[in-house]
């Protein structure tokens, strides 16, 4: 139970560095707010991160995107923009997650578009490990891929069933 509870730990210092971010981020528009008056609280970059699908919303650069993980180790990723609004799936050119349980090796999991075009999805062959690292991979269709590792336990519904 040690080992989970350090895995908690990393989880909250990701999940606070990234507040950190944001805050930072957000001080930055209210200056710029100031001089410009006609600016409203719903426009503002980086004010609202909160997540729309219940899942887990990360970002790169001025790129949200929510990762969600159900308990049947289904996966889908939503893009949205620098004030959340929603980007086609089409934003990112491949998507795909890595589940890494603790001492085996990685699983990947390819991502795919979505019928609707809104988002990306894939499906796991479920997660046994309460110390799983998952590594969500995206290609944007302009700039860099970027990565981020992130502890399963930030998705509470994915691992549910092992905490019975
Ligand atoms: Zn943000």
């Amino acid at each position: 139970m040690k080992r989970l509870a350090n895995v908690g730990a990393v989880a909250v210092v990701a999940l606070a560095a990234l507040g950190l971010r944001s805050y930072v981020a957000r001080l930055t528009v209210t200056s710029a707010t100031n001089a410009l008056p006609t600016s409203t609280p719903s426009a503002l970059a980086h004010y609202d991160h909160s997540p729309r699908h219940g899942g887990l919303v990360l970002m790169n650069g001025d790129t949200h995107f929510e990762v969600v993980v159900d308990a049947d180790s289904r996966y889908a990723v939503y893009f949205t923009d620098a004030v959340r609004a929603p980007l086609p799936a089409s934003a990112a050119l491949e998507v795909h997650v890595a589940v890494t349980p603790n001492g085996r090796p990685a699983r990947i999991i390819p991502l795919q578009i979505d019928p609707t075009g809104t988002h990306w999805i894939g499906r796991g062959e479920g997660i046994d490990d309460l110390n799983a690292v998952l590594r969500i991979t995206y290609v944007p269709a302009v700039g860099a891929p970027y990565w981020i590792d992130v502890p399963v336990s930030a998705w509470p519904r994915a691992i549910a069933s092992l905490r019975k």
